[in-house]
C-alpha cells in the first residue's frame, strides 16, 4: 500500500471513537460521529470510499440504514450513479421486498422498494461497519431477487474478528478502508 493511503487511513481511523459496552454490554460501538464533525475525515472518507470504484460503470448504491445514507448519496454522485435507500421494516411508502438477517446485536429486517433497480442494473452495497455481515447479506439478497447484480461491496470499518465477508459472494470485491 502507498505510503500516503496508509497515512490517510490513519488520519480516518484516528478520528473514529470506540464506545465500550454501547447499546449493549460486550459491544465495542465504533462511533463515527466523531469522524463527521471533522472536516478533512470527512473529505478524505469519502475520497477513499470512490478510489477502488472510480472509472467503473455503476448504476446504483445501495445504502443500509442508517449510517449508509450518510456516505451512501455522495458515492454515488462521485461514481456518476444514483442512490436506493434499504431499509427497516415499515419505513419505505411504496410496494417493498423484504429479507430478515441476524445482527452483532439481535435480530432485524431490511426492505426495498420493488421498483427500485433494472434487471441487470450495475450495484454497489454501503455501510459505515461490516460485522457480522448479517445486514450487507440480507441487503444482497434484496438486489438479487430483484435482478440486479452487486459489483462491490463498500465499507469505512470492516470487524474481521466477526468473519462478516465470509456470508458475502466470494468473488465480488470487498473494500473497506478500516480493517480491525
Ligand atoms: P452486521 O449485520 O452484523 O454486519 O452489522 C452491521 C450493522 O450494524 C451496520 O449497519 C453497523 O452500523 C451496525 N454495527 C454492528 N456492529 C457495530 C459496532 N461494533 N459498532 C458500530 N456499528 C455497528
Amino acid at each position: 500500500m502507498k505510503k500516503v493511503e496508509q497515512s490517510i487511513k490513519n488520519y480516518i481511523s484516528e478520528t473514529i471513537r470506540t464506545i465500550p459496552d454501547f447499546p449493549k454490554p460486550g459491544i465495542q460501538f465504533k462511533d463515527i460521529t466523531t469522524l463527521l464533525q471533522d472536516k478533512k475525515a470527512l473529505e478524505l472518507t469519502s475520497y477513499m470510499l470512490a478510489s477502488p470504484f472510480r472509472g467503473k460503470l455503476v448504476d446504483f448504491v445501495v445504502g443500509l440504514e442508517s449510517r449508509g445514507f450518510l456516505f451512501g448519496t455522495n458515492l454515488a454522485q462521485d461514481l456518476n450513479a444514483g442512490f436506493i435507500p434499504v431499509r427497516k421494516p415499515g419505513k419505505l411508502p411504496a410496494e417493498t421486498l423484504s429479507e430478515v438477517y441476524a445482527l452483532e446485536y439481535g435480530t432485524d429486517s431490511v426492505e426495498i422498494h420493488k421498483d427500485a433497480i433494472f434487471k441487470g442494473a450495475k450495484v454497489i452495497i454501503h455501510d459505515d461497519l461490516i460485522a457480522t455481515g448479517g445486514t450487507a447479506s440480507a441487503a444482497t439478497e434484496l438486489i438479487k431477487r430483484l435482478g440486479g447484480e452487486i459489483i462491490g461491496y463498500s465499507f469505512i470499518i470492516e470487524l474481521s474478528f466477526l468473519k462478516g465477508r465470509d456470508l458475502l459472494p466470494e468473488n465480488i470485491p470487498i473494500e473497506s478502508i478500516i480493517t480491525e
